[in-house]
């Protein structure tokens, strides 16, 4: 409350100055538009917006406070309004549900949310039993306003709604209330509507601006659409990275909403767009949530005919990929989406030569939200209906789900299975363990073959389809999302004609190869020798007396362990290998603190075990540095000293806000050590000697001659670069930085590229007849592996040919990484990683470089008898390469990727230069390729560069 006082007496204070020394405006905006949106009977006792806000409700952007002070005085003006805080944003602001309705329906909030959970489980009642709780439910609407913070008419809608539905005595909105429980979530993202109201007053001058391309209008890097760590929450339903979207997920699934309003902005030169989708629709939706999307477009659309309001239904509008706010689609709720052209503060000037005002777009968004409570009334019990016929299909025999289960493998990785079960579980999908292996057969797996005879091992993790939840689990878990042929027919007519694209999201998703996890699909619903999955105990005691303690590596959380402990300055070890010690196994990777390495530090082991409590991560304590065998031992070569990384992240115009954010928030959550985000314009006069870890997320920035030297003479003396997708496109594009190139600048050296592959091919696959080894006599049958192959295609053939293939790009798939499962970047991962792959620039790496994931998995083909070319490179006999996981891949963009590297390594001077083909923090969800980039990060420059000794 002190805060908010404050700030009003601040501003009460500037604008009074400010006025002397300024000219007068011109005009005002107040009378663009003459309609009046809060029209009504309205109960004097509740205070109008205006009294929160220094100017006229709807003629301006109401700021987090404002909209905060407002909330806070209406819960003690009203009856008819509790105010239930359900999370906090990054930067303590509070995030509220306004559950809105009669007195009568508010003191009877828990009954009615026990009656929905019921008819939520068609398990446990039968037709009668719903038929009554029917009749006894009120009908439930969640509305939510501005997710992306500079989208702000939505919030300032809120604003008038809250206050229209609480004091109007008119029979119209009473009778809503009577029926209807309304929960209004009235800024979905107000770090990012703060961040734009700040950009608003920081440009603000006397005279009004209707010009969109304005700072007024557009704000400023990382721009106010984001939250704090510039992630977009409205992708994040799904994989619940942020506590806005965990917060409101939580309570939005205990509440199953009838419709959820997801009310946005568009461009400010379009008009007014809302529901239903266009295909691609995933299959997984009902088709009663279509149907029901039509009846509230038809009535919305009425509405704005009646007002003479241009709109739209459909046109760029899919709804392939379920991470947006409607994945409520997928749980039996109707999500409907609003976007209204954006008109910022007073307006903007329009090609008609008209100025379309803010307060306008305001009422769009308020007569769309009354309209839609008022259909909702009208139909709430058929939908109730539907809805019921719905949970009944989900857990019967009969629907397409019932006979498959999801199964993820057991995997040593505790911390990714616990986040997996954690994102499940918040979706109230069940989750099992199964006792003992299971025999089941044609089982699909994630690189699209199915095996006829498989043993599911025992404690994998098991999920039936046939749930309450069922539409979701398979939109979330089943490998590929089916698309019409007619949606991919007219994806290619479009990217043939114009390279245009009707995929508005990324065409892959699935929750097992987003994590790097193994999985399977099975054909038959399991239900026996499984129990409820709980997690695997951790244990985090320490044993004083040790040599060492060790986490194992394949925990995802035994990086932020040994960065942990390094940025205690406690020297820590990797091991570049599986070992066996005091009779335990450790996968490669794992991180052991040897206590002789720290004379220094007392009670070492009790920093240990703080550490790994914080962290969750079982600790085991080694007596011995004996492995037996050919296996480690502790003073050998494979117990490896890491340095303690001292990161910079390159910041601001010309970087990717996304892939900054993200970046900054996976060393924030993940790891929690120190660094720094810069100013990308500092680089040329920076003290980069405090650095030995420099980030460059993905950017477009070109960086001058100057800055590229200042960044190479950084590297050769021990830094450890590391980029992502369009950074690592400009440096590539530097000749004399990096020998890794783009596939278009590459095709003079084709043949070099195929050798260093082959190499890398026949290194792992030696089969050696000893006499013809040994022999004395000259062989004058070497086998030259490219000269058996059909690969003769010219540079200029070749050029064509990308040419061709660059049109087909994805916009967002899955495809198989083959890792280099000897190198220190793959610690942690499995051996057929799944890259989210995009119109990423196509690396080459030759033998002065090491491609350390490459795309296309090896299998097993005994028909190839000899080597066979796609483009530049051949595959040996004996295989064939799979390239698309999931997702749309055409065929040419398989074929231009294949063999092409995601992640090269390469040495430069006493340093090293790490290149990410995509973005590997992918919205903080894709915690496979994620692990490979924290390896990069934390044990960089330990491992890849030439450590020096402090005399
Ligand atoms: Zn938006």
């Amino acid at each position: 409350m002190n805060k908010i006082l404050q700030i009003t007496l601040i501003t009460t204070l500037t604008i009074s100055v400010s006025t002397e020394t300024l000219k007068e405006p011109t005009s005002y905006s107040g009378n663009l538009y003459k309609e009046i949106i809060l029209d009504g009977n309205y109960d004097e006792s509740i205070s109008h917006p205006n009294e929160f806000l220094d100017f006229k409700y709807a003629e301006r952007v109401a700021s987090t406070d404002q909209i905060e002070k407002a909330i806070n005085t209406y819960k003690n003006q009203s009856n008819k309004i509790i105010v239930k805080q359900y999370g906090k944003t990054h930067e303590g602001r509070p995030l509220h549900a306004l559950f809105i309705s009669s007195p009568e329906n508010l003191s009877k909030l828990d009954k009615i949310k026990t009656a929905v959970t019921k008819l939520s489980d068609a398990r446990y009642i039968n037709d009668k039993e719903a038929d009554k709780l029917i009749k006894s439910l009120p009908a439930i609407a969640w509305m939510a306003y501005s997710i992306h913070g500079n989208e702000t008419s939505g919030a300032d809608a809120a604003l008038g709604l809250i206050y229209h539905l609480i004091a109007s005595n008119d029979q119209d909105i009473l009778s809503l209330l009577d029926n209807m429980i309304i929960i209004i979530d009235p800024i979905m993202n107000p770090d990012g509507r703060a961040r734009f109201v700040k950009s608003l007053e920081q440009y603000r001058g006397t005279a009004p601006n209707y010009d969109d391309q304005s700072l007024l209008h557009t704000g400023d890097w990382p721009y106010g659409r984001t939250n704090h760590y510039y992630f977009d929450l409205n992708r994040d339903w799904l994989y619940l990275t942020q506590p806005e979207t965990q917060g409101r997920v939580k309570l939005i699934n205990e509440w199953r909403p009838q419709i959820l309003v997801d009310a946005h902005e568009m461009g400010a030169q379009d008009t007014f767009m809302t529901g239903p989708a266009r295909e691609p629709i995933n299959k997984n939706m009902s088709t009663d949530i279509i149907k029901w999307g039509n009846v509230f477009a038809q009535d919305q659309g009425n509405e704005f005919d009646r007002r003479n309001w241009r709109f739209y239904t459909g046109e760029w509008h899919e709804d392939l990929y379920p991470g947006y706010s409607f994945y409520v689609n997928f749980r039996g709720t109707l999500g409907i989406l609003y976007e209204q052209s954006r008109m910022a503060e007073d307006g903007v000037r329009r090609p008609e030569g008209t100025i379309q005002s803010y307060k306008e777009s305001v009422h769009h968004q308020f007569v769309s939200s009354l309209i839609n409570l008022k259909t909702l009334k009208n139909n709430s019990k058929a939908m109730y209906k539907d809805y019921w016929e719905g949970r009944k299909l989900n857990v019967s025999k009969d629907s397409k789900w019932a006979d498959k289960t999801f199964v993820i493998l057991p995997s040593k990785n505790n911390t990714r299975i616990n986040t997996l079960a954690e994102k499940l579980t918040s979706q109230n999908i069940e989750i099992y363990t199964n006792t003992k292996a299971i025999n089941t057969s044609n089982v699909l797996k994630q690189s699209g073959d199915t095996i006829n005879d498989y043993m599911i091992p025992i404690g994998s993790m098991i999920i039936p389809n046939a749930q309450p939840e069922a539409p979701l689990i398979s939109a979330i878990l089943e490998f590929d999302a089916e698309i019409d042929v007619d949606v991919l027919t007219k994806e290619r007519s479009a990217t043939l004609r114009d390279g245009s694209s009707i995929m508005y999201d990324t065409t892959a998703f699935n929750f097992t190869m987003m994590y790097g996890l193994e999985a399977v699909t099975v054909p038959e619903h399991i239900k026996n020798n499984i129990k409820k999955w709980i997690p695997s105990s951790i244990n985090t005691e320490t044993n004083s007396n040790a040599l060492m303690w060790a986490v194992d590596g394949m925990d995802d959380a035994s990086v932020a362990f040994a960065a942990r402990l390094m940025e205690n300055d406690i020297n820590v070890r990797i091991v570049d290998k599986d070992i066996y010690l005091s009779g335990n196994n450790l996968s490669r990777g794992s991180v052991v603190v040897i206590g002789m390495d720290n004379p220094n530090v007392d009670d070492i082991s009790k920093h240990i075990n703080t550490v790994a409590n914080d962290l969750n991560i079982s600790v085991v304590s080694l007596f011995t540095g004996f492995g037996p065998e050919e296996l480690p031992d502790w003073g050998g070569r494979h117990f490896q000293l890491l340095n303690k990384p001292q990161i910079a992240i390159l910041s601001h115009e010309g970087f990717s806000s996304y892939d900054v954010g993200v970046s900054w928030w996976s060393l924030d959550h993940h790891l929690g050590i120190r660094h720094s985000q810069l100013n990308t314009s500092m680089i040329g006069y920076a003290d980069l000697r405090r650095y030995n870890t420099l980030i460059m997320p993905s950017g477009y920035r070109s960086l001058s001659n100057n800055e590229i030297n200042t960044l190479k003479e950084w590297v050769k003396q021990g830094g450890t670069l590391i980029a992502n997708n369009g950074s690592t496109k400009r440096i590539v594009s530097n000749k004399s930085f990096t020998s890794v190139k783009d596939i278009s600048d590459s095709f003079d050296r084709s043949h070099d590229y195929n050798i260093s592959l082959l190499r890398e091919y026949l290194s792992e696959n030696i089969n050696l007849d000893i006499n013809s080894t040994n022999t004395n006599r000259l062989d004058l049958n070497i086998n030259y592996p490219w000269e058996q192959s059909d690969n003769k295609l010219n540079q200029n053939q070749l050029e064509k040919r990308d040419a061709w293939q660059s049109l087909f790009m994805p916009s967002g798939a899955f495809v198989s990484g083959r890792i280099d499962d000897m190198h220190w970047l793959t610690f942690g991962t499995i051996d057929t990683l799944p890259l989210l792959y995009s119109d990423l620039p196509v690396l080459m790496s030759d033998a002065s470089s090491k491609a350390v994931i490459r795309i296309g998995e090896l299998v097993d083909n005994p028909n190839n008898k000899s080597y066979k070319s796609i483009n530049w490179s051949d595959i040996p006999p004996g295989k064939d390469l799979n390239v698309r996981m999931s997702g749309l891949v055409w065929p040419e963009a398989s074929a231009r990727i294949a063999n092409s590297a995601y992640l090269t390594q390469e040495s430069y001077g006493k340093g090293q230069i790490i290149l990410f083909a995509g973005e590997p923090n992918f919205r903080g969800s894709a915690l496979g390729t994620n692990r490979v980039w924290l390896n990069a990060v934390v044990y960089g420059s330990g491992l890849g560069t030439r450590s020096t000794i402090n005399p």
